[in-house]
């Protein structure tokens, strides 16, 4: 016995000395002037993902209430292979996407789980921001079908968006790549349990029912061997449990548990346990669906995660689940492989420009839908100020070489 301690001592002993050693020979490594060889955050545009590698970032992990730190449901998810989709666009993720400076033609892929605004809300800005934005490919969206009323699927919905914003598009036309504002819509059967509805270059994306409302779905992504569930908004249900068992990343709902509706949002008693328990997973719940489903990393999206909320909230996880868990918060990143897989926070750029676009513009595509001004506009332009803005023009093309013509200031003093 005594000598088996002995034994144990040098090791520990020894292994520290290890450990000493190879962290003062990584220190010897942080250069003064090269970069630091361990990122704490991630900087966007800055780390390439390797042909195994999966980086998620989240780009909304609200709710339908406004809050400036979160913005409604978002996740991008990019693949060494360069393929990226974007699991839902709820309100104000339009910008988060926009902070990471991606180039516009490469986020053209979403995929909406419902058509509540806090999931949905910001893909009309999204699509109409692409031609300001560099983007000159279309864009593809996927989502739920109709169910007791087939104009309340996806693709019903987005003719409508079409319709409500088509002033929109007409009147920015001459700014925009014209392929940018073409979307092709498919819908999912949203009734189908594991239904593999997208299957290309090597990525499989199935979707499974939620009980939330009718047309409502969750998404699970398989692609190299590695497993991303989605919950979409949804109360405990049991294709999740079956279908998402094992993911390398489970992203699910989580409602804020009803006594903080009540004092947060002034709820009646009756609203405070309808919010925070139907249609939706409670904290506790959500823990309990983690411990049986095992995923490699537990995310807790869509509840408002504040320095009051988040020790409560892990408290109620905490009574079933003991694994690796996320509270996510808008701009969290993920990066896994099979061996690896880490937790960090993206830095954010506000100031973002679009990357360059990718291919070259086309010109607008005019036509009996060209828009045409009505010329009661033009009589409101004044000499003294249209030949400032002239003069702008003129120096403009004298340094490009060029001959561009004012559509606007120098329509009506063309001839003087
Ligand atoms: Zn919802
Ligand atoms: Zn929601």
């Amino acid at each position: 016995m005594h000598y088996s301690t002995k034994l144990v001592s040098i090791f520990v002993v020894v292994s520290f000395l290890m450990i000493f050693e190879s962290a003062a020979e990584e220190i010897s490594k942080w250069s003064p002037v090269a970069p630091y060889p361990v990122q704490e955050v991630y900087y966007p545009g800055t780390e390439k993902l390797q042909p195994n590698e999966i980086r998620i970032v989240a780009c909304g992990t609200g709710m339908p209430q406004p809050r400036l730190k979160q913005a409604g449901s978002c996740y991008l998810i990019e693949l060494g292979n360069g393929d990226k989709f974007i699991f839902d666009m709820g309100k104000g993720s339009t910008e988060r996407l926009s902070a990471l400076g991606i180039p516009t033609d490469q986020m053209n892929k979403v995929f909406i789980s419902h058509l509540h605004f806090d999931h949905a809300g910001d893909f009309p800005s999204f699509w109409l921001a692409r031609g300001v934005n560099a983007a000159r490919q279309p864009l593809y969206l996927w989502g739920p079908g109709g169910g007791q009323n087939p104009d309340w699927g996806i693709k019903g919905w987005a003719d409508k968006i079409k319709q409500a914003w088509a002033w929109d598009v007409a009147t920015r036309e001459s700014s925009g790549d014209p392929r940018s504002t073409q979307l092709t819509v498919t819908e999912i059967d949203w009734k189908k349990v594991n239904h593999l509805f997208y299957d290309e270059n090597g990525v499989k994306i199935y979707s499974i029912p939620t009980i939330h409302v009718d047309q409502s779905v969750g998404y699970i992504l398989e692609w190299e061997g590695l497993k991303l569930a989605y919950s979409g908004d949804t109360a405990p249900n049991k294709w999740f449990l079956e279908h998402a068992a094992d993911a390398d990343l489970a992203i699910h709902e989580m409602m804020l548990p009803p006594d903080m509706w009540l004092d947060k949002y002034s709820m009646s008693y009756e609203a405070a346990v309808m919010s925070g328990t139907q249609g939706h997973t409670t904290p506790r719940a959500f823990g309990k669906i983690m411990e049986i489903t095992q995923p490699r990393m537990a995310v807790a999206s869509h509840m408002q995660n504040d320095f009051d909320t988040a020790p409560i909230l892990e408290q109620e996880i905490r009574r079933h689940y003991q694994g690796p868990l996320s509270l996510a918060r808008d701009f969290m990143v993920w990066n896994i492989t099979k061996d690896k897989l880490t937790t960090r926070m993206a830095v954010a750029n506000p100031d973002s420009y679009p990357p360059p676009a990718q291919v070259p513009a086309q010109p607008p595509t005019g036509g009996d839908n060209a828009y045409q001004w009505d010329p009661f506009s033009f009589t409101g332009l004044e000499k003294r100020t249209s030949a400032v803005t002239n003069e702008v023009v003129q120096e403009f093309n004298d340094k490009h070489g060029t001959d561009v013509e004012p559509v606007l200031s120098s329509i009506p003093f063309k001839s003087e």
